[in-house]
């Protein structure tokens, strides 16, 4: 008689450091394999690094692990030409694509330095940073259609690109793998240098002329030693998107609350800082058992050791609660939250 294979630890396949089970593991290395590969959105999760996602269960089936990797200038190699097209399988370390882009003479990635996570990832939530957002730099990707069985093309406005939104997140979740993503990156260098804590940066370290590469590094060295490392405790970034509002509703709350920060977003939207209003409720630092929000950065849920998901959702909420109670806002969650059961109570 054959016993089933035992259940597979995720606890070093998630940032957060979340100890679930999976019954199998299967990784990706080849975009051929995908043919021979079943996906059940109901028992069955495709992680990158981990990086951007809450386990807060169990996974029944299976997690295949995006492990395709290669990277390559498809258009523009020669010096002289500009934009350049660069293509990078969706298991390429999203970092490591920065840098060597930047190696390559490329412009374009460097205020979006050291975000964690594959590649593959970016599309997901049109990562950002330093006011710089994926989209800008996007040129298309290659998908599998799990539905469909067959790769698809997506252009920009394919990938209906939001505030860290996407297509692939909010539309039509767990129907796509995305193999591989091509950026159209510049030899001109323009920084982009309107978030102040970067250009305080670069002017404390004495730049006024900066290049692509100080920029990188500079984002590096802010981000250091802002965010908790997920190697000495588990998170997963930021847990909350900063609320867009009507700018009159944002302009009312400023009244209220003199210090909540409010930046113009879009035509007629404002940004509201989420991490004010956590802190303002006095949740920067707190722990409860070992789910905690960071003591670093309000917006930072962690593990202080054995955290389960249950655990981390359940402070997720109460913070959200709480802004809720108190600025009338309902926070939403940056990180996938993957639950295949019944919600914990
Ligand atoms: P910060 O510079 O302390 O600013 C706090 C918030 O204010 C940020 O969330 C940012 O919004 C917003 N902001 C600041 N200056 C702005 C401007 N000139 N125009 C519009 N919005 C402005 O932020 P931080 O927490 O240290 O993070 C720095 C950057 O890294 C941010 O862009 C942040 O999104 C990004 N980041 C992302 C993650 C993640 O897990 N996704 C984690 C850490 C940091 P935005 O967030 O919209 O930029």
């Amino acid at each position: 008689m054959n016993r089933p294979a035992a259940p597979v630890s995720l606890k070093q396949l998630n940032t957060l450091g979340v100890d679930a089970r999976a019954a199998t593991l299967v990784t990706l290395e080849r975009p051929g394999d995908l043919e021979a590969l079943d996906f059940d959105p109901g028992r069955d999760l495709v992680l990158g690094e981990g990086s951007n996602v809450l386990l807060a269960g169990d996974v029944p089936g299976r997690v295949i692990l995006n492990r395709l990797r290669g990277r390559r200038m498809v258009g523009g190699g020669n010096r002289s030409d500009n934009p350049v097209i660069v293509e990078a399988a969706g298991g390429e370390p999203w970092h490591d694509l920065v840098r060597w882009s930047l190696d390559q003479g490329l412009c374009g990635l460097e205020n979006l330095s050291l975000i964690p996570g594959l590649a593959g990832a970016a599309p997901m939530q049109n990562i950002g940073a330093y006011g710089v957002e994926l989209a800008d730099c996007f040129e298309s990707l290659t998908a599998w259609d799990w539905r469909d069985r067959r790769l698809r093309d997506f252009g920009l406005a394919d990938c209906r690109f939001g505030y860290r939104d996407s297509r692939f997140k909010s539309l039509e979740p767990n129907r796509y793998l995305i193999v591989n993503i091509r950026l159209r990156l510049e030899r001109q260098f323009t920084p982009k240098l309107e978030y102040p804590g970067l250009a305080d940066e670069l002017r404390a370290a004495g730049i006024t002329r900066p290049t692509a590469r100080d920029v990188s590094d500079a984002v590096i060295r802010v981000r250091q030693r802002k965010l908790p490392d997920p190697a000495v405790i588990g998170n997963a970034g930021s847990f909350f998107r900063n609320p867009v509002l009507a700018r009159d509703q944002a302009e009312a709350l400023r009244k209220r609350f003199p210090g909540l920060p409010v930046y113009a977003h879009g035509e007629a939207g404002a940004k509201l800082g989420a991490a004010w209003m956590i802190d303002h409720c006095g949740w920067k630092g707190r722990r409860e058992g070992d789910a905690g929000i960071s003591e670093q950065h309000a917006l930072v849920l962690v593990n202080h050791g054995n955290a389960g998901g249950p655990d981390l959702l359940h402070l997720a909420m109460r913070v959200r609660d709480s802004v809720r109670d108190t600025f009338g806002v309902t926070l939403e969650n940056e990180p996938r939250i993957v639950q295949f059961g019944p919600e914990p109570t």
